[in-house]
């Protein structure tokens, strides 16, 4: 898992009272899990307005004394301005912006704005559509309002496919990221990508496997009883069993993990290639459509020679490639003079 410990934010997904509070930090501490942040939902972004939308401004009470009592760093999300000025006046440590704010930029950079000047770390959730540049874009306001501690949180993405997770993981995306950004560390959400008690373990292994290098898992005293995301809190004791198999499995080596890396980028290269193929073609079928429209040969060698020539100029200094590109556009040739021809359709 990597050379140094793997970062923890637990805590439940909102603030409920003053006691859910103080008996989740109680337990995680008396089971000594090794939270670096204590989270804790103050005002909730709910899908309908009669949702549960959190304690307010009454939870940094409980909030300060836990921080006291537990020594926890605790860790806020902020949807507005207002929200990180009432963070600054309680000393909270972290604050993050959730999936539904790194989606607006402009709620992003009002949130920025007032982010400058302070000394708080900010953790950014990836937005609800896998769209690595919206992510980067909210990453890039929150440092340039001079925040020195960043950190990303893969969370998943929305979808409507029949995958068993809440939200689709595209582990591809939170790789380019730290590609993008290697000196900010990236951490996933567990229970915001699982949805479900159950799929945590497994959501928690990837995670090590793509080289992530920590986790935010919601963790309530009683999970039953919870106000929003009950089905994908564990308790603490719950979270103590997942950290111990994590812990006791045979460690990742550095180059295993940078293997699973390097295999994702060449599968979403490859992709890419894919579909550039497709596109090609289709552009070759109007080419015949309008050669046969007009009355045109099908061949035109000199058209052949330049676009042989683009490829070589590209390979120039480099023998192997050279040659695989002669036999790579051979194949390509034969398969648009049969397009253009409609040979074998
Ligand atoms: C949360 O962390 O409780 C939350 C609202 O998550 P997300 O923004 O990932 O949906
Ligand atoms: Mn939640």
């Amino acid at each position: 898992m990597g050379s140094h410990r793997q970062l923890l934010i637990a805590g439940p997904c909102a603030a409920e009272s003053d006691e859910q509070l103080h008996r989740t930090a109680a337990e995680l501490a008396a089971l000594q899990i090794p939270v670096d942040y204590f989270r804790a939902g103050v005002w909730k972004p709910r899908t309908h307005p009669d949702d549960f939308l959190g304690m307010g401004d009454v939870a940094f009470a409980p909030l300060k004394e836990i921080r006291e009592k537990y020594l926890f760093p605790i860790c806020v999300e902020v949807l507005n301005p207002r929200h990180v000025e009432k963070c600054v006046e309680n000393h909270i440590d972290a604050v993050w912006l959730g999936a539904r704010t790194t989606v607006n930029p402009f709620t992003v950079q009002e949130i920025a704005n007032a982010l400058q000047g302070t000394s708080l770390t900010v953790m950014v959730k990836n937005p609800i559509a896998p769209d690595l540049k919206l992510w980067m874009g909210a990453i890039d306001r929150v440092q340039r309002a001079g925040i020195k501690n960043i950190i990303a949180i893969h969370r998943g993405f929305a979808h409507d496919t029949d995958i068993k997770y809440r939200n689709n993981p595209l582990w591809k995306i939170p790789i380019a990221l730290k590609m993008e950004y290697p000196h900010i560390p990236v951490i996933c959400d567990a229970s915001h990508t699982a949805g479900a008690t159950q799929y945590i373990e497994e959501v928690v292994q990837s995670s090590c496997s793509y080289g992530l290098e920590g986790w935010m898992i919601e963790t309530h005293c009683n999970p039953q009883s919870a106000l929003c995301d009950a089905k994908q809190q564990v308790t603490p004791k719950e979270l103590a069993v997942i950290l111990e198999k994590i812990a006791n499995q045979p460690p990742l080596s550095d180059v295993s993990k940078q293997l699973e890396m390097l295999r994702e980028r060449v599968s979403s290269i490859d992709q890419q290639v894919a579909k550039l193929l497709l596109e090609r073609m289709k552009a070759v079928d109007e080419i015949a459509n309008l050669k046969i429209e007009n009355n045109m040969p099908v061949v035109q060698h000199d058209q052949w020679q330049k676009v042989q020539q683009r490829y070589l100029e590209i390979s120039e200094n480099d023998p192997h490639f050279q040659s695989f590109i002669k036999l790579f556009l051979e194949l390509l040739h034969q398969q648009s003079i049969e397009r253009q021809r409609g040979d074998g359709y």
